[in-house]
């Protein structure tokens, strides 16, 4: 299936000179949506993930879905003040813009094969935060999923020493 065709390109938003690629247009096509988690779900087949872990929000829309079918369970990171009990937390700089996430400190334990997934890689500075705290709590990352991959900001250079896949790439 050519993914792309689904994906909408919107010029300058949120700001001049960023090219957005907006993922709502395939996730509201119900054929192209299962299509795509299924790719990532032949990606995840070999990787033997205890669980799923992804950014909000989009990272939610990647990785739900793929943990339901995997019936593996989903541990969400989200910025800062969302999540309800204890918390690590981790500062990041975006293609556009400063945050900083966080995670639940129960949410990985010791030992477990973590399946990280994100809508997009970009500079790659949200999933490197996302590899440290899963690191930090003893996780251990065997793999790494994208919808999209902009080649262009060299975001795998921060992957390296990671199994990574992208659907897409621009
Ligand atoms: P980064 O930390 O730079 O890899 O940015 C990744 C996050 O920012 C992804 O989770 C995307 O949701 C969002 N993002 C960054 N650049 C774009 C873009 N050009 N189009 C759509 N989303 C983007």
């Amino acid at each position: 299936m050519d993914f792309k065709q689904y994906i909408t390109i919107v010029e300058d938003y949120p700001k001049e000179g960023i090219r957005f690629k907006d993922i709502t247009t395939l996730m509201q096509n119900g054929p192209a949506y299962k299509a795509a988690i299924q790719e990532l779900n032949n990606y995840a087949a070999d990787l033997d993930a205890d669980v799923i872990v992804g950014p909000e929000a989009r990272g939610f829309v990647v990785g739900c879905p793929l943990a339901v079918q995997m019936e593996k369970g989903f541990v969400p990171v989200r910025k800062a003040g969302k999540l309800p009990r204890e918390v690590l937390s981790v500062d990041y700089g975006l293609e556009y813009g400063k945050d900083s996430l966080t995670i639940h400190k129960d949410a990985i334990t010791k030992g477990q094969k973590v399946l990280i997934t994100d809508d997009l890689l970009a500079t790659g500075g949200t999933i490197e935060a996302t590899i440290k705290m899963v690191e930090e709590l003893g996780g251990i990352v065997v793999g790494i999923a994208f919808l999209i991959e902009l080649s262009y900001l060299d975001g795998r250079d921060r992957l390296n020493n990671y199994n990574t896949f992208s659907l897409m790439t621009y």
